[in-house]
């Protein structure tokens, strides 16, 4: 069986079944209508002229009934007293069959075929359409005293009639063409515009998958057809939008992993070049070596949290954690840094900040969070941290008096990679994916992360968790 262009079927298409349907139920309609219509009007003029024609043939032979002994000329009293004009045929017959009354007509072999059954005592009718005239005629015994003394044949031929019905057949033959030929039109007209919107449904996704991610189906109305179009639009620049992101991630991510791949690589050039390089040199050269790796291994280990914060994995089940332990160990774990820095590190830490979430990964934002207020200080600048117990919410505010950052920045910097200044970020260790992993770990705990600039300078990074109540006992 043939296939069209999108790979469908002839039979299987949409088109076809459609098409087919509409023509077997319309063809259906206009079946009956010529066929039962027609039949059934037939048979209703049958019946009534069957009744009229009953009714002569009963009158007449109970003025035949009276007769002793049958004879034509009493025969041709009886019909001439009585009113037959309507009737086309009359014809009357002994007891042996012998016509007494009318002449020999073709309808006769009628007669000859059911005579000894009518002179037995029973009624024939018999009615044809033909020609379009209704032929209908009656047989009967005629009985006098238990004993059939002879037999009434009379047929009436109604053309008028006839003609009505051949008319009204015509009439609705007519009106069954032009019905079935505007039907047609329709299914047509119909279908080709539902089969051309979803055949550029079926290109722009055969488009979308070779990658052409720009490509928009703008399908006009507003039926389902349209919304269908409209949802698949929408859908393309989602596409577009991860594609993008996906390449800028790669692309970041090489670019993180080469930079110390070929500080390693010149690094150990020089030492197997230099031939005369000393020891506390190439001892040098092979910290930097280690550094570099070190900074490999932690950019490779934050590309993998962040793996399987997409992937949705939580690996630990959320358990209810107290913030505030959190955040004080990770204070006590960056106070050092702060010395270094020489950086004033206060914080007033509510109590009862239970939050639904995984100490590890609370420990992660945290620190990321006051590492960084840390790293992106000033001398003898300060950091402060708050824990901020509300009716329905947990706060951790980290707000520092340090570099802070351009307003043209603020709204990437929980972007994959982003740094703002890379040479300090490198200097501390930094790979641009802190605040990415933080803001993906706090979304999967159901809380919000926002950044704003502190009017004195510095930053404050905000944290808000839904506040863990346990059900009630
Ligand atoms: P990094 O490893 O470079 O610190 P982050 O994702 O943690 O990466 O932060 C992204 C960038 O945002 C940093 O490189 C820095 O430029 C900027 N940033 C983050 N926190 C602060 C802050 N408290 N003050 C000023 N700049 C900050």
């Amino acid at each position: 069986m043939s296939k069209n262009p999108s790979g469908v079927r002839f039979f299987s298409s949409l088109k076809v079944k459609f098409a087919l349907s509409y023509m077997a139920v319309i063809v259906l309609a206009l079946v009956m209508m010529n066929t039962y219509f027609l039949s059934a009007s037939r048979d209703m003029i049958f019946s009534s002229k069957l009744a009229g024609v009953r009714s002569q043939a009963a009158i007449m032979e109970t003025a035949l009934r009276d007769i002793e002994r049958l004879s034509a000329d009493a025969v041709s009293q009886v019909v001439a007293r009585l009113d037959l004009g309507g009737l086309s045929r009359v014809v009357v017959m002994g007891e042996r069959g012998d016509m007494l009354y009318g002449a020999p007509d073709e309808s006769d072999s009628v007669i000859e075929s059911y005579l000894s059954s009518v002179l037995s005592g029973y009624d024939v009718y018999y009615s044809k359409f033909a020609d379009g005239a209704f032929y209908v005629s009656v047989f009967a015994p005629v009985v006098r005293g238990g004993a059939v003394t002879g037999s009434v044949f009379i047929t009436d031929i109604d053309t008028d009639q006839g003609e009505i019905l051949m008319g009204l057949q015509n009439t609705i033959r007519s009106i069954s063409i032009l019905m079935l030929i505007l039907s047609i039109l329709l299914i047509a007209f119909i279908l080709w515009t539902i089969m051309r919107r979803i055949t550029s449904v079926l290109r722009a996704i055969e488009n979308v998958r070779e990658g052409e991610y720009n490509y928009h189906i703008n399908m006009t109305g507003n039926d389902e057809l349209a919304a269908l179009g409209r949802q698949f639009d929408d859908l393309t620049d989602k596409l577009r939008e991860t594609d993008y992101i996906r390449r800028r991630f790669v692309a970041d991510a090489s670019h993180e992993l080469k930079t110390p791949l070929s500080s390693i690589k010149l690094l150990s050039d020089s030492i197997l070049q230099n031939e005369t390089i000393d020891e506390s040199t190439v001892r040098e050269f092979v910290s930097d070596i280690g550094q570099e790796a070190e900074r490999l291994a932690r950019t490779t280990e934050k590309l993998m949290t962040l793996t399987r914060l997409d992937g949705g994995n939580v690996e630990e089940a959320a358990v209810p954690v107290d913030l505030r332990d959190v955040v004080s160990s990770t204070l006590r774990m960056l106070a050092p840094l702060a010395e270094i820095g020489e950086i004033t590190l206060t914080s007033s830490l509510d109590a009862g900040c239970i939050v639904l979430a995984t100490e590890d990964s609370l420990h992660q934002v945290a620190f990321n969070l006051v590492e960084n207020a840390l790293k992106y200080n000033v001398p003898r600048g300060s950091v402060n941290v708050a824990l901020i117990r509300r009716a329905l919410e947990t706060v951790l505010r980290v707000e520092d008096s340090g570099i802070g950052v351009p307003d043209d920045d603020l709204p990437h910097i929980f972007n994959r990679f982003y740094r703002v200044d890379k040479a300090r970020s490198r200097s501390f260790g930094g790979s641009g994916l802190g605040l990415s992993i933080a803001r993906d770990t706090v979304r999967a705990h159901g809380g919000k992360i926002t950044a704003a600039p502190r009017n004195e300078g510095g930053m404050v990074f905000e944290v808000r968790f839904p506040l863990y109540t346990p059900p009630e006992a």
